[in-house]
């Protein structure tokens, strides 16, 4: 990443990056490493056949994703809670610093109009942006196993 403009982000908390964009083509994912498989599947105490008949759908490209359930998440609860809030995969931990949002103006303003942390509060340390970048990107390579 080079450029040098300031992020702010702040989330709100308010649930609309688990849910889908009304009349969008894209195909939704949240992208689970084998290890974030284990420890969601652990604190939910249920067995791998369950964890992955119920909760885990694998893309014709190999690549796993927790599934999605109508319009939402299928960890996403009727409060807009995520019910696996302490074992999230990265992809939720690291939004919205992925490449495909920040690396470009055009992407962060895209997504500011789903997300209304966006453009929110204090400006992010770019070290921390870096960070989260990375930690997706490695998390994107890995969920394909
Ligand atoms: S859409 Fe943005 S503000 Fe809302 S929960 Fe997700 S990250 Fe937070
Ligand atoms: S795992 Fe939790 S934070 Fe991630 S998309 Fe699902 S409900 Fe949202």
């Amino acid at each position: 990443m080079s450029r040098k403009r300031k992020l702010r982000f702040e989330c709100t908390g308010c649930g609309g990056c688990c849910v889908g964009r009304p009349n969008s083509k894209l195909e939704y994912y949240v992208a689970v490493t084998p290890a974030e498989r284990e420890r969601i599947r652990k604190f939910l105490g249920v067995s791998p056949a369950w964890f992955r008949r119920r909760y885990l759908q694998r893309f014709d490209d190999g690549q796993h994703s927790l599934r999605w359930n109508g319009d939402r998440c299928v960890f996403l609860d009727g409060e807009k809670r995520c019910r696996i809030y302490p074992v999230r995969p990265t992809q939720c931990v690291t939004y919205p610093f992925w490449p495909e949002i920040v690396e470009s103006r055009f992407g962060w303003r895209a997504e500011a109009r789903h997300c209304e942390g966006i453009n929110r509060g204090a400006a992010v340390p770019l070290v921390h942006v870096r960070r989260q970048l990375a930690r997706q990107r490695r998390a994107l390579k890995l969920s394909f196993k």
